[in-house]
């Protein structure tokens, strides 16, 4: 007699859902149903905006670094299976004065993992990177590992993936509500209701709006994206310049190399208090905004027009300690991915994979007592909610 395949919901089809349901269909252990409010690739989520960073060596702490390192094996697994151009493997460098507590964070993760790399005297990287503008006692780390993910090519695929192993996914479908039930779990939807054995919730920002008893818990934080032109492409390619990270006075840049032919990624810290609801975010910079953060992109690169060439303005659900959420609720019906707090695209793949061990088997490799939602609202009891601008 076959065996009875429960149904698994996947609420939320972005960064973690998208991997998700890639993950839980290739396992042909489920019948997997993805549920997304809007299209399949779209602009109003996390993940939008051409690129994102991709770091193994992680100032963030080493706690990371073998959720980062099963990521990458999965992300290069996901280029190979789609046939896309997914991770663009060319290093991530990391600048900033020695003595910065994060760069020797990034340097404790290097050597407690073996992690690949070169290190850049003040001296070295002026020579090797001319493109940044280096001030005396700069200092980098290259992570051999790093280099920029592209976000919409990266979820594509994975719905495709998730399709071709029989997930049944459905867009433009909101979930509205979730009843626990004996037996199951009610997903009510803009579509109709459905009844799940487990559903696993990946509605990044809008999480509060399916879980309502998270609200206290998330934050959004609005973050920007800005783009500069550059004089002379040729010097602003993966192979030359890097994906990088940088750190100058109270200045946290990051950027990714030309993907577009003419122009580099480079964006500053965040301007924009958090708040409670996607409604809320700021959806443009001002003018001021963008002049100052052209003033910033001047003082740290050679090369490029001041003036931004594009910018737009997204969000992102941060918890208090901006540790991601990962746990499995009392009944073993509903799983939470959420709360990425604004450094989560790079590990999405491995969540994913997490989650989908969670549904599975009630346990995860990667699962982690300080990610549970029992440790979140300890540190929320003790700290109050997220409220840094911090990226
Ligand atoms: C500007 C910016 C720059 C960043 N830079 C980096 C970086 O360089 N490196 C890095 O690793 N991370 C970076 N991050 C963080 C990273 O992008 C996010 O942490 C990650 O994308 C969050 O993924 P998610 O799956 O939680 O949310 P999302 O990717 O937004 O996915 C949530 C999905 O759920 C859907 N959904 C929500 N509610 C419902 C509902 N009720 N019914 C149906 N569907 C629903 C949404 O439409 C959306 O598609 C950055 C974030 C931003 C905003």
């Amino acid at each position: 007699m076959a065996q009875h395949k429960p149904t698994i919901v996947v609420i939320g089809l972005g960064s973690v859902g998208s991997m998700t349901a890639w993950q839980l269909a290739k396992r042909q252990e489920a019948n997997v149903i993805g549920l997304e409010q809007y299209g399949r690739v779209h602009s109003h989520g996390s993940y939008a905006g051409e690129s994102r960073v991709f770091r193994a060596a992680y100032h963030e702490g080493g706690l990371y670094v073998p959720l980062l390192l099963e990521s990458r094996e999965l992300w290069r697994e996901l280029q190979v299976e789609s046939g896309r151009e997914v991770y663009l493997e060319a290093g991530t460098l990391s600048i900033a004065q020695e003595s910065q507590p994060e760069f020797q964070t990034t340097l404790e993760c290097v050597r407690d993992y073996d992690l690949p790399h070169r290190i850049f005297s003040t001296e070295e990287l002026r020579k090797a990177y001319p493109q940044h503008k280096i001030y005396d006692g700069d200092v980098a780390v290259l992570d051999e590992y790093g280099g920029g993910l592209r976000p919409e090519v990266a979820i594509m695929s994975a719905l495709e993936l998730a399709e071709n192993a029989g997930a049944d996914l459905r867009f433009n479908t909101e979930v509205l509500g979730l009843d626990e039930q004996p037996g199951g779990v009610a997903v009510r939807t803009s579509q109709g209701t459905i009844l799940a054995d487990k559903v696993i919730v990946a509605s990044g920002s809008w999480t509060k709006r399916v879980l309502p008893e998270l609200d206290e818990l998330l934050r959004l934080l609005p973050l920007g994206l800005t783009w500069f032109m550059v004089k002379d492409p040729s010097q602003f390619t993966p192979d030359k310049f890097p994906t990088f990270l940088r750190d100058h006075g109270t200045t946290h840049f990051f950027g990714v190399p030309a993907l577009d032919g003419y122009s580099i990624k480079a964006s500053g810290n965040p301007v924009w208090p958090v708040e409670r609801d996607v409604a809320d975010v700021p959806t443009e910079y001002t003018p001021d905004q963008l002049n100052l953060l052209g003033q910033r992109a001047a003082e740290l690169l050679n090369g490029i027009n001041p003036e931004p060439v594009r910018a737009s303005v997204h969000h992102c659900a941060y918890t208090p300690n901006r540790l991601p959420v990962l746990d499995l609720n009392p009944s073993e019906r509903i799983i939470v991915a959420a709360g990425l707090s604004g450094h989560g695209f790079k590990f999405a793949t491995a969540f994913g994979a997490a989650a989908t061990e969670l549904a599975l088997e009630g346990e995860a490799r990667f699962g982690n007592e300080q990610f549970t939602l029992a440790a979140h609202f300890d540190y929320l009891a003790e700290h109050g909610a997220y409220s840094g601008t911090g990226h």
